[in-house]
């Protein structure tokens, strides 16, 4: 007999496909009978009324787990007619197709509506025992080639755990910031420096050289939040303790910074902590550091080319890809957090599948514009790295996409269709839709930073 935490997984992967397929947020529950349960969802309140006969059941088998999806029938007579799994659900089931009465069609010869399911009995009787909560130890595997690698619990607890005493390690004595992170890590006159990207709401102090660095680029040629990433803070932190704020003289610290060498990487959830893949640094910190006497190369603007143009043909298949990346992308949840189902998931991002890349990097209306891409492929978890952000902006959200140019950001969409930059630096409001929000990427609006409140 499948395990309780199995049973929940299955209902819960049902829910997420069901959420997609009919636009409305689906709360799977559980009606259990010999054979096993049947697995369904409540209409949304005030919406249409199914069409008598139009639904399907979808059946659980007790044993093995195996579902069986039974189109037409109520759910009391498929519960009567179960026998094992879909092997041997055709021959109980026969002759049972999706009945389409066409208009105007006599009442009488429609079948009888679908009888209210009865109640709950052993098995959750309170849905929220199907509410975001730890991966159960016997989790499917998804198959699906999208969403992010599928990690065993104790492996993602191990990670989680290593991750969070790098950022405590690094962060020491102030509440810890959140992923993603990028450590920078400067060596100079024989010492080593590290910082992390500056999240709290107080703007970060820099060294006189390193904000005199900084104001020399106008606005709109700046990155957005590059004051608060860790390649300036490290280096602010480096001349304070070499020298102090009295050396104001550029010269000096181009002495000082001749030699040193930086590196970057990144600390992204679900990613081992002993290996971390490096970061590049954004156009404004990379300005900043060459003018500032470091060893490099002045970054270059890059002009955006035309976007090709999508056909028309595919859209069906495109939707049907959408929703598979984003129910393979839910599949796999964080230590703490699950990614949301939300129903809109499928319509929004269809426009831009399967991916929508923009490359560019040169100044913008009020802040630099750099690349980005909208992707349905999640490759990586960032179930609690959102879930996090959620509890302080109160909103679920999900991810779509990224930026690249040393933001290493995740775009992400909340249940109020509103759009999300996160990174290193903190969150960012981009626009109240992703259309808005893509102009804001694309123009180079300003984008105000959410504070501790949520609030921005
Ligand atoms: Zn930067």
């Amino acid at each position: 007999m499948i395990s309780q935490e199995r049973l929940e997984e299955i209902a819960r992967h049902w829910a997420v496909g069901e959420t997609l397929r009919r636009g409305y947020e689906c709360e799977p529950r559980l009606t259990e009978f010999p054979g096993g349960w049947v697995v369904w969802s409540p209409p949304p309140a005030g919406g249409a009324v199914p069409e008598p006969g139009s639904g399907e059941t979808v059946i659980i088998d007790r044993e093995t787990g195996a579902l069986t999806v039974v189109p037409g029938l109520p759910p009391q007579v498929a519960m009567s007619r179960y026998a094992g799994p879909a092997a041997t659900a055709q021959a109980v089931y026969p002759a049972a197709p999706r009945p389409t009465p066409p208009p105007g069609a006599p009442v009488g010869t429609m079948p009888p509506p679908l009888p209210p399911l009865p109640p709950v009995l052993s098995v959750p009787a309170d849905p929220h025992s199907l509410t975001p909560g730890p991966p159960p130890p016997n989790a499917a595997l998804t198959s699906s080639p999208f969403g992010p690698p599928r990690l065993s619990a104790d492996e993602a607890e191990r990670r989680a755990m290593a991750l969070a005493a790098q950022l405590a390690r690094l962060n020491p004595g102030v509440p810890a910031p959140t992923l993603p992170q990028v450590v920078a890590t400067l060596e100079v006159a024989g010492r080593t420096f590290q910082a992390l990207g500056h999240t709290a709401d107080a703007e970060p102090a820099h060294h006189p050289a390193v904000a005199h660095a900084l104001a020399a680029i106008p606005p709109g040629s700046r990155t957005r939040g590059a004051h608060r990433h860790p390649d300036l803070i490290v280096v602010s932190k480096a001349l304070f303790e070499l020298g102090g704020a009295a050396h104001t003289d550029p010269a000096w610290a181009a002495r000082q910074l001749a030699g040193a060498t930086l590196r970057l990487h990144l600390l992204r959830e679900g990613a081992p902590a002993d290996n971390p893949t490096p970061a590049a640094s954004c156009n404004t910190c990379g300005t900043a550091l060459v003018s500032l006497g470091m060893p490099g190369e002045l970054p270059r603007d890059l002009v955006r080319p035309e976007p090709p143009q999508r056909g028309a043909a595919g859209r069906a298949a495109l939707r049907a890809i959408t929703a598979e990346a984003v129910a393979a992308t839910i599949a796999v949840p964080g230590v703490r957090h699950r990614l949301p189902a939300l129903p809109f998931l499928v319509d929004l991002l269809e426009p831009y599948a399967p991916f929508h890349p923009v490359l560019q990097s040169q100044s913008g209306a009020a802040q630099r514009v750099e690349s980005f891409t909208l992707d349905v492929w999640t490759r990586e978890q960032t179930a609690d790295t959102l879930g996090d952000l959620s509890e302080r902006l109160g909103a679920r959200l999900f991810p779509i996409g990224g930026e690249a140019g040393g933001l290493h950001s995740i775009l992400a969409v909340d249940e109020h269709h509103r759009v999300f930059a996160v990174d290193h630096a903190g969150a960012w409001f981009l626009g109240p839709t992703l259309e808005d929000a893509v102009q804001t990427l694309l123009i180079g609006r300003s984008t105000p930073r959410l504070r501790t409140t949520g609030t921005w």
